[in-house]
């Protein structure tokens, strides 16, 4: 594992709108609980698309260890789920 760039929600300011979900277009955000959460660090490229739909000021780029982004399994996990 390596050291990248990866969004960071914060929990404190995100009231689960919703609205940052539609503008990531690696399908890496969902509502749970009451809060959006990254699903997987897999999916989420760190260029940060839905930074800016975020009324809150909720989501942030930080540079963690994280595994590093997987198109290929991206596109498969959205495959299947339009084939459900
Ligand atoms: S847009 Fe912001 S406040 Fe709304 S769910 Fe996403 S992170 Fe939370």
């Amino acid at each position: 594992m390596a050291t990248r760039k990866i969004i960071k929600i914060d929990e404190e300011k995100c009231n689960g709108c919703g609205l940052c979900i539609p503008n990531c277009p690696e399908g890496a955000l969902q509502i749970i609980d009451g809060k959006v959460r990254l699903i997987s660090d897999l999916f989420c490229d760190g260029l940060g698309a839905c930074i800016g739909h975020c009324p809150e000021g909720a989501i942030a780029i930080e540079e963690r260890e994280a595994e590093a982004y997987d198109e290929k399994r991206l596109w498969r996990t959205l495959l299947s789920r339009v084939r459900m």
